[in-house]
């Protein structure tokens, strides 16, 4: 195990040099920082390949073999972030300043600081002579995470599922500590919501605005539907990661309804960020009518980002959304449509993270999460069924209602204390995984 001063060293240094390479998606730009990663992993010992599906903008795909057949454990990350408004922010958002015991910049979270730290660990034991006993430690970086993963994790799942195959992956989702009722919590992402953005029409008839009744406004029609999503949602879903959540938080599993009322009285923001994982969300966020003002609408359309319980398809979303809206007075048509997925929960790899997680904070508990959002594990459980793929970065010094905001936010920061324990981590279930 390479020492934990080091670990920390080594993570910080490498998030402040990746911080300061620009790569925010679009338009990504990402060349530099993964030509950087190449050349610090294969000083290590990696075999290390780029693959872009456009010019300028490399996956890298690193490996370390091991003497015989085995696991295949992958570390994954994207080197790409949303962009940041540096009038914001307390401190440029590309300098990777050190400063409070933190390294702020955008990806701090989001999720440089875990390609650091990944990186920071297998650098550190391929450097110190470790090989993987059986099986293979691959890392792969990918671009173009933030905008859809076409030329990222999904193009690569796609046209090179050779290259990427792996039966274990580490990724990013989870794993900053929840504080509860006195407990400490720490999440593993072991599912993403599937994505079904749709626009709702409702329609009426064109006519001069200075006599409102003499058309049929389509756009206060709307008022009903925002009113209704304002108001209600649908109605909760049993899965195997909400059950087993809300029982890990000593609440009842049996009726998500009533524990999710339950955890609003004891800590209201722990309910805002459970909810989401319990069932179908709707959030209207776009909305566009009459191109002119003196015209009342014949059209409107209203854009709904809808996210959906792994498994749930676009008849699972319909039956929803009508709970909320009801049946008529409108059309829905998806624009996007992306079936959320699972990996299972009581896997070796569970076992490991929890090994981990009682030997850094002892008395703490590990707890499956569902992520409301989503990221490139979905395009690894797409291609490879058999494979398990996790999120974990875990942090304790910052808690993850510090962190929540933070990630796509302004003075996005990381604790150097935090990359630290994420670093053992991953050299932790490295060496555990692959012996
Ligand atoms: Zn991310």
């Amino acid at each position: 195990m390479p020492e934990a001063e080091a670990l920390e060293r080594r993570t910080t240094e490498l998030l402040q040099r990746l911080i300061r390479f620009k790569t925010v998606n679009p338009p990504g730009d990402e060349e530099a920082a993964q030509h950087f990663l190449r050349d610090t992993l294969g000083a290590a010992g990696f075999e290390c390949e780029l693959l872009a599906a456009v010019e300028a903008r490399p996956n890298l795909i690193a490996r370390l073999p091991g003497g015989s057949d085995g696991p295949r454990l992958c570390l994954l990350g994207h080197v790409d972030t949303v962009l940041a408004d540096p009038s914001d922010w307390s401190v440029d958002p590309w300098s990777g300043e050190l400063r409070d015991g933190c390294v702020w910049g955008r990806g701090a979270l989001d999720m440089k600081s875990q390609v650091a730290a990944e990186v920071a660990a297998a650098t550190l034991l391929a450097g110190d002579g470790w090989r993987p006993e059986a099986g293979e430690l691959m890392l792969v970086l990918t671009a173009d995470e933030e905008a859809g993963a076409k030329r990222g994790a999904r193009w690569l799942c796609g046209e090179h599922a050779d290259k990427v195959r792996c039966d274990l992956v580490v990724n990013e989702g989870a794993g900053e500590v929840l504080p509860f009722e006195g407990r400490r919590y720490y999440g593993v992402c072991v599912a993403e919501k599937g994505v079904f953005r749709f626009t709702i029409a409702t329609r009426g008839v064109a006519g001069h605005a200075s006599v409102p009744r003499i058309g049929d406004n389509a756009l206060t029609k709307m008022a009903p539907l925002l009113e209704a999503m304002r108001n209600g949602r649908p109605a909760l879903e049993p899965s195997p990661e909400a059950e087993a959540l809300v029982a890990a938080l000593g609440l009842d599993a049996g009726d998500l309804e009533s524990a999710l009322r339950e955890a609003e009285s004891r800590d209201p923001r722990v309910a805002v960020l459970l909810e989401p994982m319990l069932g179908v969300t709707l959030a209207p966020t776009m909305i566009h009518a009459s191109e002119k003002i003196n015209v009342i609408p014949a059209r409107a359309e209203l854009s709904v980002d809808c996210r959906v319980p792994p498994g749930g398809d676009e008849e699972h979303t319909r039956a929803r959304v009508r709970e909320v809206l009801g049946e008529d007075g409108y059309e829905l048509r998806f624009e996007e449509s992306i079936v959320g997925n699972r990996s299972p929960i009581e896997t070796p790899l569970m076992d490991a993270v929890r090994r981990y997680v009682e030997s850094e904070d002892p008395g703490a508990e590990v707890t499956p999460v569902v992520l409301p959002g989503f990221s490139d594990s979905h395009w690894f459980r797409d291609a490879f069924p058999d494979c398990v793929a996790y999120g974990f970065f875990p942090q304790q010094a910052m808690d993850v209602f510090e962190a929540a905001p933070l990630a796509h936010g302004a003075d996005e920061r990381v604790p150097v204390e935090d990359l630290g324990m994420a670093a053992r981590c991953y050299a932790r279930l490295v060496q555990e995984v692959l012996g």
